[in-house]
């Protein structure tokens, strides 16, 4: 019978890739990928004659409604994206929530994830944790973003690019203070791989004093809050006050 297969792929290294997530990809009727052509190489690499079916020419739902005709007529599909699980921070939601709908199976095939990867080697609390995907692109958004989350106790996961790393900590500086303890997973499972955990101020100190370590893929973890007794009001409501102060007359 048909099913769709959610499947994991590696966020790097070609090494990461499941047993199982093998099998499925040799055996289903279409591959549908995010990018043919980056998916493409990745079965050329795993020598796996598969058929490709391209998810980027239409939008999220037509996808859906095309992929879901499919299944009832009796395929097979395995859903990748370009790097990691499917649906986190990548295509899919529709997809899968219209299975359930049309009450078709859907089989995950679990493997890497960049934010869980980070997390793992973070050396930050991981019994609870918020995984933010990507900040707001402009700063306003980004800081009123962030105001939302300084009294947030769990561990914060962020990714972020290489055009916004720099803004995005001078913002978390901003709003958490420059003490904050930030962790910085970049390009990992690759060659340049590097785990560095420091006060955001330092770790923007160490991020401009070469630009090449701007450069790649980036999770960016948070401490989660954690109460000071001797503080007399809460950092929400300082940070609220010192804006009204700047929007009063
Ligand atoms: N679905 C993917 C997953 O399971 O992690 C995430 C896709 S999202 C479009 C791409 C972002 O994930 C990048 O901008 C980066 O923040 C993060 N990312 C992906 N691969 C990474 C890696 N090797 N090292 C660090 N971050 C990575």
């Amino acid at each position: 019978p048909s099913c769709l297969y959610i499947v994991a792929t590696p966020i790097g290294n070609l090494g990461d890739i499941t047993l199982r997530a093998i099998e499925v990809l040799k055996h289903v009727d279409l591959v549908a990928a995010e990018d043919t052509r980056h998916s493409g190489l990745l079965l050329q690499h795993l020598d796996i004659q598969a058929k490709l079916y391209p998810l980027h020419d239409h939008n999220e739902q037509q996808k859906a409604a095309l992929l879901i005709e499919k299944l009832k007529s009796g395929l097979s599909i395995a859903l990748i994206s370009d790097a990691g699980t499917p649906l986190i921070n990548d295509p899919g939601y529709h997809l899968v929530k219209a299975c359930h709908q049309a009450q078709i199976r859907i089989i995950p095939i679990p493997g890497a994830c960049a934010a869980i990867t980070a997390l793992c080697v973070s050396g930050l609390p991981t019994d609870r944790f918020c995984y933010e995907g990507f900040l707001p692109a402009k700063s306003k958004a980004r800081i009123d973003y962030l105001t939302q989350l300084i009294q947030e106790p769990r561990t914060l996961v962020f990714y972020e690019s290489t055009h916004r790393i720099i803004d995005s900590l001078q913002d978390i500086a901003q709003v958490f203070g420059e003490n904050k303890l930030v962790v910085l997973a970049k390009e990992l499972t690759k060659s340049w791989e590097t785990i560095i955990r420091l006060p955001v101020n330092q770790l923007l100190s160490w991020l401009t004093d070469d630009e090449n370590r701007q450069k790649g893929e980036f999770v960016l973890m948070l401490e989660g809050y954690q109460k000071d007794p001797n503080d007399e009001l809460d950092p929400t409501a300082i940070k609220l006050l010192q804006r009204l102060q700047q929007e009063l007359p």
